[in-house]
């Protein structure tokens, strides 16, 4: 970690971050990817530890950190351990905690900023959709009003935390114009009349992380959970896609390090020929670039959380960050996969798990190819 970014309180909490890691998520991280969801009891533990309300304020039990530095020690040491925890964790923490602190009224604040700052209440956000997720500005899922409030119909797919979530920020077009003024903001919570989950979803990694299809059967939402202005919902995404992407960024190239770390160890001792597989010169070649790939992205996204503390990140740069360093991880995952041989492909190994876990790191909140028409288009092409 660069000295000059991060100062001793940033290693202090990253020391209990890496100390939660240990004790409470690596003993009982087999079980949680049999049963597919991360217990209630560590949500409850991460939210006693001041880990899931960085972003809210101290008076609504939160940590008010002010500063994205505290978010990016978090996932770096999450995403470490399991691109899957960083994932449910940091959408919850860090991707959700915008909205319900920024457009709240006190009133919502008051009611749900203490119990999701403390893990009694699990959050998602649905902006995606079955016959889309891309092409967000066509959304289908429409919201109503109605005297006491809005009628939500629709569905979400592919929603991190979403078999479990309490609350669940909600994207739906509530107007017929362009996007931009058309969609709204909304949060659905556990209980709601017409509110259903599907079956958690069976993907090719992240056994731990919950991702759901979610579904709205004229879902009565009161006024009181509309985020925000009507109208205003394409903008406030918009605004908040950049972080969501620097927390990609941040993820990946920590998971990537750390299975980089692991396979380093594994080709020092592993030998064939009588000699350690790193010592070949393609070998250690391979195992030099990819040290060098990281530590130059590692360089970007550094200059990037820079910015965002200044609250200068651009959308484009961020989707730089975003496509390069899932590119970088998955280069990585690969080659060191390839280093571990048979063993890199049996099930059991860490390598293995990482790799399959590290694949949507291309596709999720914005695919590489969305990242580069952004870049593409600022380029005026
Ligand atoms: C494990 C997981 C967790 C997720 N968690 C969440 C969540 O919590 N909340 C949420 O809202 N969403 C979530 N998503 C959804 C994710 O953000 C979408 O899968 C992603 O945005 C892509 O949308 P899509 O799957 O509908 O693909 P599509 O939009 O159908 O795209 C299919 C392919 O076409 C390409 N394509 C599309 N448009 C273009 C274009 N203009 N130019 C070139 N190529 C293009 C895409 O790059 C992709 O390769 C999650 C997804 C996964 C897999």
């Amino acid at each position: 970690m660069t000295k000059s970014l991060y100062g001793r309180e940033h290693l202090d909490f990253q020391d209990s971050v890496r100390a939660f890691v240990e004790t409470e998520v690596a003993p009982n991280y087999a079980r949680y990817c049999t049963q597919r969801f991360i217990d209630r009891e560590t949500w409850l533990k991460a939210g006693s530890l001041g880990m899931l309300g960085l972003h809210v304020p101290d008076r609504f039990g939160g940590g008010e950190a002010g500063d994205w530095r505290f978010t990016a020690v978090l996932l770096r040491e999450l995403a470490r351990f399991s691109a899957g925890f960083s994932s449910s964790f940091g959408i919850h923490a860090d991707i959700v905690a915008p909205y319900l602190c920024d457009l709240t009224t006190d009133e919502q604040r008051a009611r749900w900023l203490p119990g999701f700052a403390s893990g009694e209440l699990i959050s998602a956000i649905g902006m995606t959709e079955p016959r889309g997720g891309s092409d967000l500005a066509n959304l289908a899922t429409r919201a109503e009003r109605t005297d006491a409030g809005w009628l939500l119909n629709g569905s979400k797919t592919f929603i991190t935390n979403g078999g479990r979530a309490d609350l669940v920020v909600v994207a739906a077009r509530t107007g017929d114009g362009r996007a931009s003024s058309s969609i709204s903001m909304f949060v659905v919570e556990a209980g709601m009349a017409g509110f259903e989950r599907g079956s958690v979803l069976d993907k090719i990694g992240q056994a731990e992380s919950d991702t759901s299809e979610l579904y709205f059967a004229d879902v009565e939402v009161p006024e009181a959970n509309l985020l925000g202005e009507v109208g205003r919902g394409f903008v406030y995404m918009m605004e908040r896609l950049p972080q969501e992407r620097l927390n990609c960024a941040v993820s990946n190239l920590a998971n990537a390090r750390g299975v980089l770390d692991e396979t380093l160890v594994y080709a020092r001792t592993r030998e064939a020929f009588g000699t350690p597989i790193g010592s070949f010169q393609h070998n250690r070649f391979l195992l030099a670039e990819l040290a060098t790939a990281l530590d130059v992205a590692d360089s970007f996204v550094e200059d990037c959380v820079v910015d965002h503390v200044a609250g200068e990140l651009s959308p484009v740069k961020a989707a730089k960050a975003k496509w390069w360093t899932a590119q970088v991880q998955n280069d990585v995952l690969d080659a060191c996969l390839q280093l571990h041989g048979g063993y890199g492909y049996m099930r059991e190994s860490s390598v293995a798990r990482h790799w399959m876990d590290g694949r949507v790191t291309k596709i999720w909140a914005g695919t590489n190819e969305i990242m580069k028409e952004i870049i593409g288009r600022d380029l005026g092409l």
